[in-house]
C-alpha cells in the first residue's frame, strides 16, 4: 500500500522575472504556517554518502588529491614569517597566498576544512595525518600580539576561514588540539577585527593603511561563530556572531526591500548563510525572512545557469543589465566561490522550509556552473569566472591560488552532504546521482543505492537495503520543470508525482524494494531578462545546452528549431539543431572543453 502526499499547493513558476514574487509569497506562506515550525531537516554525515563513478565523484577525488598534495612548508610560510619566526623552511606557494601578497594565507583555513571533510568521506589516514600536522604547525605560529593580522588587508576574511578550518579539524578531522588553537586564534585576531559588520569597500581596520583597498568581508563571520559557540560553549563566539550580524542589510531584505544592487555578489550571498544560521541559533524569524527574501531577489536576477553577479556585483532588477552584460562582460559568475555560497544557502533553506525548489536551484548551479570548472592545477592556476558572452572560452584566473582555489575543494566535498537529508519520519532525496546512502531510520541502519545517468538520461533507479521491514517516508524531489515525471515502485505505476514538491511516499518498506523515477528532460527557453526577450538559453531538464561556437556570427535561430535540438544518435552528450547554415552543436557546460561556446542564443521574435 502506498500513498503519495504532496504537501500544500505551490506556484509552478520557473526562475525568472516573476520568480521573486513567487518566492516571496512562498516565504510569507511559510511564515504563517510557522506557528509551530517543523524541526529543520538533518544533514547526513560526510561519510554516509559514497558516490559512484560520475562527475561529482571525479571532481571530489581531484580536489581531495590536490589539497593532499599541497606543500606544508609553503602553506605555513606566511604565518611563520608574519609571526617573526626565524628562517622558515621551504618556498612561497605563490599568487595571492604569499606572505606579502594580496591575501596572505587566506585559503589555509579553507584547505584545512576541505582536508577534514575528505577525511570524513574517505577515512584516509594520510589525510587525517596532514590535518593534524597542519593544525599543530599553524598553532606554533599564533602569537598573542596577532602579528599575522598586522598590515593585513583581510583580517576578518582570513580569521573566518581559519575558524572554519579549525572547527572542521575538531569535528571531522579528529584533531583534539584544534579547539585550543581556535581559542588562541580568536584572541590573536580580536584587536584587528572591525567594530561591527562593515561594507566591503569601507576602511575596516583602524590604524591600518588599507583605506583605499580594504575589501574585508566581516559580515560573513557569524555563521562560523555561531557554530564555534555551539561546539565550544565559549561566549566570545556568541558575542562575535551577534556583533558581526549585518543587521542593516538583513533588516532591509526582511522588509522586502531589494538591498542587493551594487553589492559584491559572492560575499553577500555567503552572508545570507549567516542570516540562516542566526535564525537557527537565535530563533529570530527576521533572519529567516532575510535569507528567504534575499534568495528570491537573487533568483530574480540569475542567469539560466543559476549563476549570478556579472563582474561580481548584483544588478538592478528590470534594468536589462543582465542581458547587457552578455555583450562584453566575461566575468559572468564567480563560479567556485559563488557555487559554494549557493550550495550552503540552499542547503539551509531546504532544511528549514522543506521547499524542494531550493534543491532545484542547487541542481542548476551544480550542472551548469561548478561541475564545469577546469580542475585546479598543481601550480595554483584555478578556474574563477564562468563566461556567458557570445564567444566564450573556459580560462584560468591570471593570478595563482585565488579565492576560488579555496572554495572549489570545499564545495566538491559538500556534494556529499547536499545529496540527502533526514528527519524522524524518513529520508529526503535531493540530488539524483550515482551513490550509496547509509542512514539510521527507526534506530536501524538503512541503505539506499541510486543508479542513474541523470540528467543525461531520464531514468533514476533506487534500491533499498534494510535489515528488516521498516515504515518510513521516502521523499523524492520532483523538479518544478518535471511535469511529466513518473514513478514506478516494484513494477507498479504510482500516481503522477506533482512537480515542484517532494513526493512523499510513506509505507512499510522491504529490503530490495525498487523505486524507478523518470524525469524526462522538459525543454524550454528562458530569456536572459525582460529587456532581452529574444536572447534565450535552451534548457533540457536542469541542463543549459550551450552552443558550440564554430562561426563568429550566428544568425538568429527559430525558437521551435532550438527547442527540437536532437541528441546525437550514438547516445553521446551532444545535441544538434539543423539550420540553413548547417548543424549547430550544443553541449552542457560540464562537457565543454577548449571549444568556444555561447550560453545564450539569439532567436527570431516570437
Ligand atoms: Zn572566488
Amino acid at each position: 500500500m502506498s500513498d503519495i502526499i504532496n504537501r500544500g499547493r505551490r506556484d509552478l513558476l520557473a526562475f525568472g522575472a516573476f520568480a521573486a514574487v513567487a518566492w516571496r509569497q512562498a516565504a510569507a506562506a511559510a511564515r504563517e504556517a510557522a506557528a509551530t515550525p517543523p524541526t529543520p531537516l538533518s544533514e547526513l554525515a560526510y561519510g554516509q554518502v559514497q558516490f559512484g563513478a560520475g562527475p561529482l565523484e571525479r571532481q571530489a577525488r581531484q580536489n581531495h588529491r590536490l589539497v593532499l598534495s599541497l606543500d606544508e612548508d609553503a602553506l605555513l610560510r606566511p604565518f611563520r614569517i608574519r609571526a617573526g619566526l626565524p628562517a622558515p623552511p621551504g618556498e612561497e606557494l605563490g599568487g595571492w597566498y604569499d606572505t606579502y601578497a594580496f591575501a596572505p594565507g587566506a585559503t589555509f583555513g579553507q584547505w584545512m576544512s576541505a582536508l577534514s571533510r575528505y577525511y570524513a568521506i574517505t577515512g584516509d589516514a594520510a589525510t587525517r595525518a596532514k590535518v593534524q600536522r597542519l593544525v599543530r604547525a599553524y598553532a606554533a605560529t599564533v602569537d598573542a600580539r596577532g602579528s599575522f593580522y598586522r598590515h593585513n588587508r583581510f583580517p576578518s576574511y582570513t580569521y573566518d576561514k581559519l575558524v572554519g578550518g579549525l572547527l572542521d579539524a575538531e569535528r571531522l578531522g579528529l584533531d583534539d588540539t584544534a579547539r585550543a588553537t581556535l581559542a588562541r586564534t580568536t584572541r590573536a585576531a580580536l584587536p584587528y577585527l572591525p567594530p561591527h559588520a562593515m561594507p566591503r569597500n569601507e576602511h575596516a581596520q583602524p590604524g591600518e593603511d588599507f583605506s583605499r583597498h580594504a575589501w574585508d568581508e566581516s559580515y560573513t563571520l557569524p555563521e562560523n561563530q555561531f557554530q564555534a559557540w555551539q561546539l565550544t560553549g565559549e561566549r566570545i563566539h556568541l558575542q562575535l556572531a551577534r556583533r558581526f550580524l549585518y543587521d542593516e542589510f538583513f533588516a532591509a531584505l526582511a522588509r522586502g526591500e531589494n538591498a542587493l544592487p551594487g553589492k559584491h555578489a559572492y560575499s553577500h550571498v555567503n552572508a545570507l548563510s549567516s542570516a540562516a544560521q542566526a535564525h537557527l541559533s537565535l530563533g529570530n524569524p527576521m533572519y529567516l525572512a532575510a535569507a528567504q527574501h534575499g534568495f528570491a531577489m537573487i533568483a530574480a536576477q540569475s542567469f539560466a545557469t543559476g549563476g549570478w553577479g556579472p563582474d561580481e556585483h548584483f544588478v538592478i532588477p528590470g534594468s536589462g543589465a543582465l542581458g547587457a552584460s552578455l555583450e562584453e562582460q566575461h566575468k559572468s559568475f564567480e563560479t567556485p566561490c559563488g557555487a559554494y555560497a549557493h550550495f550552503k544557502l540552499t542547503r539551509y533553506l531546504l532544511r528549514i522550509t522543506r521547499d524542494s525548489r531550493y534543491g532545484d536551484s542547487m541542481e542548476r548551479v551544480l550542472y551548469n556552473t561548478v561541475l564545469g570548472a577546469i580542475p585546479i592545477q598543481p601550480d595554483g592556476h584555478a578556474f574563477y569566472y564562468s563566461d556567458y558572452t557570445r564567444h566564450a572560452k573556459k580560462t584560468f584566473h591570471p593570478d595563482r591560488w585565488p579565492c576560488c582555489s579555496g572554495t572549489l575543494p570545499m564545495v566538491a566535498a559538500d556534494y556529499a552532504i547536499s545529496t540527502c537529508f533526514t528527519d524522524a519520519r524518513g529520508i529526503y532525496v535531493n540530488l539524483y546521482v550515482p551513490a550509496q546512502i547509509n542512514w539510521t531510520q527507526n534506530g536501524v541502519p538503512c541503505g539506499l543505492s541510486i543508479e542513474t545517468d541523470y540528467p543525461f538520461a531520464a531514468a533514476v533507479s533506487m534500491t533499498l537495503r534494510l535489515p528488516s521491514p521498516q515504515s518510513f517516508t521516502l521523499n523524492l524531489r520532483i523538479p518544478a520543470w518535471a511535469q511529466d515525471a513518473s514513478l514506478v515502485i516494484n513494477g507498479r505505476r504510482e500516481p503522477t508525482p506533482q512537480s515542484g514538491l517532494f513526493a512523499a511516499i510513506r509505507r512499510e518498506w522491504h529490503s530490495a524494494d525498487r523505486i524507478e523515477l523518470e524525469l524526462p528532460d522538459a525543454r524550454r527557453l528562458e530569456s536572459v531578462d525582460a529587456a532581452h526577450p529574444d536572447t534565450v538559453a535552451l534548457l533540457a531538464g536542469p541542463l543549459v545546452l550551450m552552443r558550440i561556437v564554430e562561426a563568429e556570427a550566428a544568425a538568429p535561430m527559430r525558437r521551435d528549431s532550438l527547442l527540437r535540438a536532437q541528441r546525437d544518435r550514438s547516445g553521446g552528450r551532444e545535441w544538434q539543431v539543423p539550420t540553413d547554415a548547417g548543424a549547430v552543436k550544443l553541449k552542457a557546460f560540464l562537457d565543454i572543453g577548449a571549444e568556444h561556446y555561447s550560453a545564450y542564443q539569439r532567436v527570431l521574435p516570437s
